[in-house]
């Protein structure tokens, strides 16, 4: 049986300037940690057994059908304007067209240098690549748009970071990976051609809709006010908020030192190069907004009316802050069984929310016991506690199913960052187990499974991970 894989590939047609071709390069000995065979399915890929399955997702054959190429794109990185980054260790193999009918991108990550690499290796080592396929398969479960992870391969040979380490390659689809910072580039270099041929691709790709840029920016705005109060309501940290790694798609994409809040504190961080918590948990709300301001900024150009462009995209950024405000008290309020709630319930959320932060309550296991009638357990003010519950059980008499929705938004489990790092751990020791048995807990998220009971628990204090590093 070969591997087959429906390749349909359009980034692959646009004008030179977009991208750089080239293939992956060889590695020693490619062996499959994980394939994703529900997702390969969706994407219409058969016959995807080794040994093709980890030459072709390692790097070491291309694929038929494939076009490799590096995408060029540049980037605000922690506020400052880099005018080229581009795939410096990724390969867009192509495009599927799903049986869902959704285009989506397949691109290797960590398989060898290409002309953006600068200084880095192209290479992947094998801890960010099992973490981004947990993390990223989980976010999914969870419904959070995001890339997913198709396959992971060891390639056999070592990577040097702090120590020399296992490689590893990521295959991960996503429905493009078209970024904020794929329209910075050509803005910055005011190359208006290719700034409208990306536009004009982009509008047909992913916001048919849209008559003009500031449809595009306020669909745009719309997704990532979504996708980040999203995150807000499981605990997540992206960590990496450039703004090449915000996808106009509106999906989650490039995991990086990503974590998930055990105890709830808003000011949590846990990326090592963050040092002024830049993207801590509830600065994303702000930096979202800070992001789309330079989308707006690099789609002025393509405007007839600059003045006009600049009033227009202006309100559209100054609008967001109030959606993500609405968006948070919707998911918030569904988080303590509210299924329509008001201004007026804004003190009861936040009330909890400050006796959580007070005594260091697990963001998760709080809010899931609150559905299931046990979160006194989770405070260490009881009596404050109980005199909120009295105020939460009187606004809850207005409510029919508060339990079904709180069931629905807060998850019993989420990929939580001590056992992220004992399964890379392990996986560096040869031992995928803990892998797999993650990958297969958090694929329900939301299902109570005592044989999971462990994965529940908030880490002890010798387990708890500070700090999350890049790979
Ligand atoms: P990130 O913030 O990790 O998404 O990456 C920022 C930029 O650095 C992107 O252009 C990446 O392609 C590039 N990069 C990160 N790691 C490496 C590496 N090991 N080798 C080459 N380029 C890299
Ligand atoms: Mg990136
Ligand atoms: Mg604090």
């Amino acid at each position: 049986m070969t591997l087959q894989i429906p390749f349909d590939n359009s980034y692959a047609r646009l004008p030179e300037g977009f991208f750089a071709r080239l293939g992956p390069t060889p590695v020693k000995a490619p062996q499959t940690v994980a394939f994703n065979h529900d997702l390969a399915e969706l994407l219409g890929i058969t016959g995807a057994e080794d040994p093709a399955l980890a030459a072709q997702f390692g790097g070491n054959a291309v694929p038929e059908g494939a076009e490799p190429l590096a995408q060029l794109y540049a980037g605000h990185q922690f506020g400052q304007f880099n005018p080229q980054l581009g795939d410096g260790r990724a390969l867009l193999l192509g495009e599927v067209v799903g049986t869902d009918g959704i285009r989506r991108d397949i691109q290797l990550k960590g398989s060898g240098p290409t002309p953006f690499s600068r200084r880095g290796d192209g290479r992947a080592w094998l801890g960010p690549v099992l973490r981004e396929y947990v993390v990223s398969e989980a976010m999914h479960a969870l419904g959070v748009p995001t890339t997913r992870a198709l396959a992971a391969i060891r390639t056999g040979e070592e990577v040097i970071r702090e120590r020399p380490l296992p490689g590893a390659v990521l295959t991960r689809v996503a429905q493009s990976h078209i970024r904020v910072g794929t329209f910075q580039v050509f803005a910055a270099r005011q190359d208006n051609d290719r700034l409208q041929t990306l536009y004009d691709y982009t509008v047909d790709r992913h916001y048919p809709d849209a008559r003009d840029p500031l449809d595009l920016l306020n669909g745009v705005i719309e997704r990532q006010a979504q996708l980040v109060t999203q995150w807000m309501g499981v605990g997540f940290i992206h960590g990496v908020m450039n703004t090449d790694n915000c996808a106009l798609s509106g999906e989650t994409i490039d995991y990086g030192p990503c974590a998930f809040m055990d105890a709830y504190d808003p000011d949590t961080v846990f990326s090592s190069i963050d040092r002024f918590g830049r993207y801590g948990y509830a600065a994303q709300a702000d930096i979202i907004v800070w992001n789309m301001a330079q989308l707006a900024t690099a789609l002025v150009p393509l405007m007839p009316d600059t003045d006009k462009a600049v009033e227009d995209f202006t309100k559209a950024v100054h609008a967001m802050p109030d959606r993500l405000r609405a968006l948070w008290l919707e998911r918030f309020g569904a988080k303590i069984g509210l299924s329509t709630p008001t201004q007026e319930d804004l003190s009861l959320i936040g009330d909890l929310l400050t006796l959580m932060h007070e005594g260091s309550a697990d963001f998760t296991n709080t809010f899931r016991a609150l559905a299931d009638g046990d979160a006194r357990d989770q405070f260490t003010d009881r009596a404050g506690f109980d005199a909120w519950e009295a105020r939460w059980q009187a606004r809850l008499e207005q409510e029919e199913t508060p339990q079904a929705l709180m069931r629905a938004v807060n998850p019993v489990l989420i990929p939580r960052n001590h056992r992220v790092e004992q399964m890379i751990e392990a996986a560096v020791a040869g031992d995928d187990a803990p892998f797999h048995r993650l990958n297969a807990a958090l694929s329900a998220p939301f299902d109570l499974n005592e044989s999971y009971a462990d994965l529940r628990r908030p880490p002890s204090s010798g387990e708890k991970v500070r700090a999350t590093f890049c790979g």
